[in-house]
């Protein structure tokens, strides 16, 4: 498929989402990043969200709660172009019961090319990277060539 550009600002939208067994690992890491993360505008879904909040006094967009539907929220606001980065805490030791839909998050990420990290040491290398806070071009599908050779036009 061709590809084309789109420039990731240096004001990012992350989205932060972690399950059961991994929220507290999560908020501590965005105590712990707190700063870094202030210029960035927060989403996550609507557990995650809410207890972030409160524990880190961050304003956080929520969405709703993961199972309830904010994964597939979440997976829509990425091919949209309106999520920069994901910070997805998954739990690989327990499964859940929307699990069709933490894969569909994960693929869109990946069919969008934004950079995700699913623990903490790739999370800790994201924040830590000088492109978390200044533009950065990644290479996305070319969706208008790709309905074009779908349609025939
Ligand atoms: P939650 O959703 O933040 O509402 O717990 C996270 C998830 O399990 O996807």
């Amino acid at each position: 498929m061709k590809e084309t550009q789109r420039t990731l600002s240096a004001r990012k939208n992350v989205a932060l989402v972690a399950h059961d067994h991994k929220k507290s690992q999560l908020l501590d890491w965005v105590s712990t990043h707190a700063e870094a993360l202030r210029p960035h505008r927060l989403y996550a879904t609507g557990t995650t969200g809410t207890m972030l909040g409160r524990r880190v006094g961050l304003p956080v967009e929520c969405l709703l709660s993961g199972p309830m539907g904010g994964d597939q929220q979440l997976g829509a606001l990425i091919a949209e172009g309106k999520i920069d980065v994901l910070i997805f805490f998954w739990d690989p030791l327990n499964a859940v019961p929307h699990d069709p839909d933490v894969k569909a998050l994960l693929r869109l990420a990946s069919v969008w090319n934004i950079p995700v990290a699913t623990n903490a040491a790739t999370a800790d290398m994201l924040i830590n990277s000088a492109q978390m806070s200044a533009d950065f071009s990644i290479c996305i599908p070319d969706y208008e060539g790709y309905l074009k050779e779908r349609t025939g036009d």
